[in-house]
Order: C-alpha cells, then sequence, then structure tokens
C-alpha cells in the first residue's frame, strides 16, 4: 500500500542527492576550471549505485555523506583525485562487495591508495582500543605517510560526521567527540590546517564535554556585546592609524574559540572573567616588511604586554606557519592578541598542507614533503617504543612542538623543542658531533651536556674523540632523534661486550678440555643454536641468554663424540682463575660496565662480574656479601681482571668507603683528613659521629687503585688514637647511607699485609 509513497520519497531523495552534488560540482570548476567532471560524475554514480538502499542513522539516504564530505574537500580546493576518493570513501566500508581492487581498476592508483587508507583507518579505534593504540596509531600514520590525502577525506568525513552527530546513541558520540580532540584535531595543527582545527575541536567539544560546553557557551554569549564593541573599536583605531601611515591593511576581530579558552581556563585553572587574552585581532597586509612596519606601529601607539612578542616570521614554526605575535593593550584597557601576516602567510596558516593541492599544476611537492618528513621521522623513531606513555610522550612532543631556535656558532639557526638540552642539540648537528659529546659552551660559559636551551642560545659543542654514550644520556635528551641515535649505539655496544663475555666464557671452557675447534665448524655450531653466526652465539651466553656449559656440550660431542674419560663436572666457581683471564677491565671506559656500588672494588681487588640483563656488566668485590647471592645465579657470574695499567695507577679515580674508630680526642680528626689527604687520596664525602666509645667517623674516598687504598689503611692506623680501620660495604654514596653506616656493623674484607706498607 505504502509502494508508490516510498518510491515517490526515493524520487526525492535523489534528486535532492542529485542537486547536492551538482552544487559541488560548480564550486569545483569555480576553483579549478580545468577539474575533471567526467571522473567525478563517473564516482557518484559509482557511490549513488553501491549504497542504494543504505541510510544513515538520521534517516537520510547514505549517499547525503560522501556527498557533503565531497563538498568539504571543494572548501579545502583539492584536486579531483581526492574528490573522487571523497565520494567513494565509504563504499569498501559500509558495502564488503565492493572490493578495492575495484576502485583501483576504475579510478586508477591514487584514488584507490586514498580510499584504503582512510578505510583503513575508520576501522580503527584510536582512543579506546588500549591494546592496539600504538599499532593502530602506527598504522593510521602509514597510510598518511603513503599519500597525505588520506587525512585530509578523513578530516572531512569526521567534521560531516560531526556535524550529524546527534543521531548517533550517547556513548557512540562521547567516542567519536574523544577521538577527535585526542587525534584528528591536534594531526590537523600539525599539518597547519588552523581552520579545520578549530572546527573539529569546537563540534567535538560539544559532545565530549557537553555540560561545559553549555556553560561556556552561555557565559560568552552574555559578554558578547561588551566583547564585540571593544573588538570593533580596536580594529577601527588600528585600521584608521595604519592608513594614515600610508598602509593598505585588512584588520578583523574575532573571540576565541569556545575550546581554546576551555583549555586556557583548565590549564590556569581561572575563571572566564580572568582570562584577558580572549580577544584577537588580525592584521594582513601585503609584504614581509609591511608586517614588521605595522608592528612598529602597534608598539607605538599601545602598550606591548612584555614577553608576547614572537617573531614566527624570521623563525616559522615546522608546520609551516608564519606571523608576527604580539599582544597590547589600549587606553580603555582591552586587551588584544594580534597577528600581523601577509595574504600568503594567511592562506599557509589557515589551509596548511592541504593548500599544496590549490593549483593542479604547480603542485608543491617540495612543501609537502617537508610537512611529512615528521610523520616518516615518527614512524622512524618510535618503531621500538613498546611503553604506551613514553610512545604518547613522544607523539605529543612531535604534534605539539613547541620549539625553540638555538643557534650554531655560524649563526645557523637549529629548531628544537622546548626543554631540549645542549645533548640534544649535538645529535641535531650531527649524530658523530653527539656520540663524541662531551660539554658544551652557551654564551661563553661552559654547560653540562644536560644544560636546558633557550631561544636565540649561542651553542658551541665540545667534542673529544674518548667521549662515548652512556645510558644516563638517555635522561638527559628530549628529541627522539638523539634517544634514537643513545639507544642504538648502546646496544651496539651492549652487543659487544656480550660477544666478548661469551667468547671468554665458552673458550675457556674449550682450552681446559684441550679443544681446538677449526673455524668452519662454529658456523654449524651456532646453527645448531639457532643462530646467525658465532659472534651471536657467543653474544647469547654473553647475554645470559645460553648457558656456556650448553655451547660446550654440543661442539664437545661435535668434535670428540666419545671421550674416553669422563671430565669431571666442574663444580668450582666461575671466577676462581680470575687471575688468569677473563674479560679485561681497561679504565672502566665501557659504558656498560659498572662498578658495584655495594662493594666498590678499586683496581686490585680481585673482584666477579656479574651479567645483568640488557643492562651489561656488574663488577664486584670477589669477598661482596651480595656476591654470596648472586652465586646461586652462577652461570651468569663471569671472571673478570683489571688491566695491569689500572692497578698500577692511571685509571681512576675509583670510589670506596672506609670507617675510622678512634678515642675522642681534639684534633683527631684534623689528623685523620691530613693523613687521607697526604696519599693522594680524595675524601668525596665525611661522616662523622661521637659515641660512648669514641669518634666514628665514615669516608667515602677517590682512590685511584688498591694500593693507594691500602696505604690511605695502613697510615691511618698508625695515627695516635685511632683504634680501627675499615673498608666498608656501602649502598650508595650519600649522607644517610654513610651515616647509617657507622651505625650498623662494618664488613671488613681488605686484609693489609706488611709488604704492601709505605715504600
Ligand atoms: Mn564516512
Amino acid at each position: 500500500m505504502n509502494v508508490p509513497d516510498e518510491t515517490e520519497k526515493t524520487r526525492a531523495e535523489t534528486a535532492y542527492c542529485d542537486r547536492l552534488f551538482a552544487e559541488t560540482m560548480q564550486l569545483a570548476s569555480r576553483f579549478d576550471k580545468n577539474i575533471d567532471l567526467p571522473t567525478l560524475r563517473r564516482a557518484y554514480r559509482f557511490a549513488s549505485e553501491r549504497h542504494k538502499g543504505h541510510f544513515r542513522s538520521s534517516g537520510e539516504p547514505y549517499l547525503v555523506h560522501p556527498v557533503h564530505v565531497a563538498r568539504i574537500l571543494v572548501d579545502l580546493h583539492l584536486d579531483a583525485q581526492t574528490l573522487a576518493a571523497g565520494l567513494l570513501h565509504d563504499v569498501v566500508e559500509d558495502d564488503l562487495k565492493t572490493p578495492i581492487e575495484e576502485i583501483e581498476v576504475n579510478f586508477g592508483n591514487d584514488v584507490a591508495t586514498i580510499v584504503d587508507g582512510v578505510t583503513k583507518i575508520s576501522r580503527m579505534q584510536l582512543v579506546s582500543d588500549k591494546e592496539n593504540q600504538i599499532d593502530n596509531f602506527r598504522k593510521m600514520l602509514l597510510a598518511v605517510a603513503k599519500d597525505v590525502r588520506v587525512i585530509l577525506v578523513k578530516f572531512a568525513d569526521r567534521l560531516h560526521n560531526l556535524r550529524t552527530l546527534d543521531y548517533l546513541p550517547p556513548e557512540k558520540r562521547l567516542r567519536i567527540a574523544r577521538e577527535t580532540l585526542d587525534v584528528y584535531a591536534p594531526l590537523a595543527h600539525r599539518f597547519g590546517m588552523a581552520r579545520v582545527r578549530r572546527e573539529l575541536e569546537e563540534l567535538a567539544f560539544r559532545y565530549a564535554d557537553p555540560e561545559a560546553y553549555a556553560r561556556l557557551e552561555a557565559q560568552v554569549a552574555q559578554r558578547k556585546d561588551e566583547y564585540w564593541n571593544a573588538i570593533e573599536q580596536f580594529c577601527d583605531e588600528i585600521r584608521a592609524g595604519l592608513s594614515k601611515r600610508g598602509m593598505p591593511a585588512e584588520v578583523s576581530g574575532r573571540v576565541k574559540h569556545l575550546y581554546s579558552i576551555h583549555n586556557k581556563m583548565v590549564s590556569e585553572g581561572k575563571e572566564l572573567s580572568e582570562i584577558y587574552d580572549l580577544l584577537g585581532v588580525r592584521i594582513i597586509v601585503e609584504t614581509a616588511d609591511q608586517c614588521y612596519d605595522a608592528l612598529a606601529y602597534l608598539h607605538q601607539h599601545y602598550r606591548p604586554l612584555e614577553g608576547r612578542f614572537k617573531d614566527y616570521i624570521g623563525n616559522p614554526k615546522s608546520n609551516g606557519y608564519q606571523s608576527l605575535h604580539t599582544t597590547v593593550t589600549n587606553n580603555q584597557r582591552t586587551v588584544v592578541e594580534v597577528q600581523i601576516r601577509t595574504r600568503e602567510m594567511h592562506e599557509v596558516a589557515e589551509e596548511g598542507i592541504a593548500r599544496h593541492w590549490l593549483y593542479k599544476e604547480g603542485r608543491a611537492t617540495g612543501e609537502i614533503d617537508a610537512q611529512m618528513r615528521w610523520v616518516r621521522q615518527f614512524l622512524e623513531w618510535s618503531k621500538d617504543i613498546r611503553d604506551p606513555s613514553e610512545f604518547y610522550e613522544q607523539l605529543k612532543i612531535d604534534l605539539f612542538p613547541d620549539e625553540i631556535f638555538a643557534l650554531t656558532p655560524k649563526g645557523d639557526v637549529i629548531p628544537l623543542p622546548k626543554g631540549a638540552t645542549a645533548l640534544d642539540f649535538a645529535f641535531a648537528v650531527h649524530t658523530e658531533v653527539g656520540l663524541h659529546a662531551s660539554g658544551a659552551i652557551v654564551g661563553g660559559r661552559i654547560v653540562p651536556l644536560g644544560y636546558e636551551l633557550q631561544t636565540s642560545d649561542s651553542v658551541r659543542i665540545i667534542t673529544s674523540a674518548n667521549q662515548k654514550p652512556s645510558r644516563d644520556w638517555l635522561n638527559l635528551v628530549k628529541t627522539a632523534k638523539a634517544r634514537t641515535r643513545v639507544k642504538q649505539w648502546l646496544r651496539q655496544a651492549e652487543f659487544a661486550l656480550n660477544v666478548e663475555i661469551g667468547h671468554d666464557l665458552v673458550e675457556k671452557r674449550l682450552k681446559k678440555a684441550g679443544l681446538v675447534i677449526p673455524e668452519e665448524e662454529w658456523a654449524a655450531a651456532a646453527a645448531a643454536f639457532n643462530m646467525k653466526d658465532r659472534e651471536h652465539l657467543f653474544a647469547a651466553v654473553g647475554a645470559g641468554d645460553l648457558a656456556p656449559e650448553r655451547v660446550f656440550d654440543h661442539i664437545r660431542s661435535m668434535v670428540a663424540p666419545a671421550p674416553t674419560k669422563e671430565e669431571a663436572p666442574q663444580k668450582e666457581l666461575p671466577g676462581a682463575d680470575a687471575e688468569a683471564g677473563g674479560i679485561v677491565l681497561s679504565g672502566m671506559d665501557n659504558p656498560l660496565v659498572r662498578i658495584a656500588r655495594c662493594c666498590n672494588p678499586v683496581p686490585g681487588d680481585p673482584v666477579l662480574g656479574f651479567i645483568t640483563r640488557g643492562r651489561g656488566l656488574t663488577v664486584h668485590h670477589r669477598e661482596c656479601p651480595n656476591i654470596r647471592q648472586l652465586k646461586e645465579d652462577a652461570g651468569r657470574l663471569i671472571p673478570v681482571r683489571w688491566e695491569a695499567r689500572d692497578v698500577i695507577g692511571g685509571a681512576g679515580p675509583f670510589k670506596t668507603a672506609i670507617i675510622v674508630k678512634g678515642s675522642d680526642r681534639v684534633g683527631l680528626l684534623s689528623n685523620v683528613t691530613s693523613t687521607i689527604a697526604s696519599t693522594g687520596a680524595n675524601i668525596r664525602h665525611a661522616e662523622i659521629r661521637t659515641l660512648p666509645d669514641g669518634a666514628h667517623s665514615a669516608f667515602l674516598l677517590e682512590v685511584k687503585n688498591l694500593k693507594q687504598l691500602k696505604r690511605v689503611i695502613s697510615k691511618l692506623r698508625k695515627v695516635p688514637n685511632v683504634v680501627e680501620v675499615h673498608r666498608l660495604a656501602t649502598e650508595g654514596d650519600d649522607e644517610d647511607e654513610l651515616r647509617a653506616m657507622i651505625a650498623g656493623s662494618p664488613l671488613p674484607f681488605a686484609e693489609e699485609s706488611p709488604d704492601d706498607e709505605d715504600e
């Protein structure tokens, strides 16, 4: 019975879509009279056929949506391929009967790539799917890196969906609104598309936090007249003043958009009435020179607010944004934020990367590449990040580059994120400079590598051939580039160390058993353990992932299948023969070798190494109480020995702790300290306590080697009234710990022999 009605309704809807499409095409050919209309008509017919019988939640035919998306893309002045992709963007998603290949055959490779990218992104939940968030985000950026028009179509899609969000259930609304604020608006900002960003934020804010939105909207509406009167008066004054100077300018005013006001109120914890920079004035002039003239005029006639002037013409933001910013106030105490720019700068600021498709012929590939560089670099640098908070921290830095500009000695500008250090600067200049940086000179003053740079700092990096990165550097760098390079270097160094350790462990067992392995056999041995080659086999042993006994047993079975005499399994502790072999600690310059802070061994002490997975090797005193526990994990204890030159002299200084007990007497302490000083040892810290049984003092010393330490101890023992001198095991070097040591029981382990005394 309803059939005639239905048909009529359908016909009316079809006519509506056709009209909407025709208008869109008219507009498109106004911007580009050579635009490929036949292809666009084909795309429209294709979409209309595939979406036939599908409706949106609003009850409208589905086709209305892709046509509106195309319309938004026309407003961005995009090319025919992007418009076609906009028309087709949902056919793969909503109608599974359309494979992407069909799009490719009918509309070419570019259109298919864009549609495919948009479809993939639309399937992801970018903020609510915690588990796959990082992967999804990376996949999205990969799609964008393939063709940036993917994100432009996605922006248009999201804009139209937000405009019609009322029809969706509340939880879906909230998800889309959050995703827009967390992902798409920041991306629009990063691609320099201020206009799209504002609209995304304004629409999404309404749904993400309906109460705050309604409250703020009402408050602003109440003061609307007040705001606009103030702005218009200000604009009139400026316009008149500039034209009197013979400088025609387009001067316009605005009240900031609600979401940015909201953010300001939240981040500064203020009420609307306390926010003074709600009003903005924009001055558009012909040339960059005129921008500075207009600025001069403003600063002469109004009071500029301290610290609010920014020259983004001289130092463009990394998304290409250029303008002069200043904040001034007039006699009426109206405060306005002023942006001064040329017409071209204005277009770049509003349209960003979309603008590069404006003219079909001269597509600005160079500029697109520059804008896409951060996407590719982010993908490269975030490759190994598994920790979501680290990932988002890095992403935030890349999406909201709050930049500073430091200078090389030659005056080249190095843009860096705010908070970047001298070490970041070094890596930004060149990886090799970064890897060998030992300090920096900023404004004529020597500063450490962790020094935080400010805009216009002139920085000279001091390098040294012997300098190498250390794990601490990861705390000093802020940029992804520096972090990645340091990590790469540490990984390589760790691999080399593991190879050395593994080689040592395996070789020693073989030597003991009198086995010699021909070079070529090693490849087979490595393969047996699924290792690429001999180096990787040793590295696995050195890292503690593979027991040296397993490798040894395997090799023995390869070389000597039937041993006549069963060798007694070695239960002897590793490192018992440390003096004879083992890893040589040469000057402790390997960043992956650390001196254990519990026992502070010095060159000359008998030592053992403990492999800490992923952190390299920690060197303990053989008598360290902690070693007793570590011995249970004997596979990871390895022999090490000091390099001879370090034992004799040269290296250091090495930290070590001693305790000196004396019967209380005037002048004892000064005698003790001068005695220590007379040996050439350094006192880093001292803790003194007077107890009923006398004066106890603990010292943290810096010595070159065991010989020097022994000299300290034996000399101290000869000081009158000194009762006892011990070496100590300590957890660290801060005051509290030394204080605790005095109270606790010392652990003596350096027995002095008479022949070690003074020379
Ligand atoms: Mn869509």
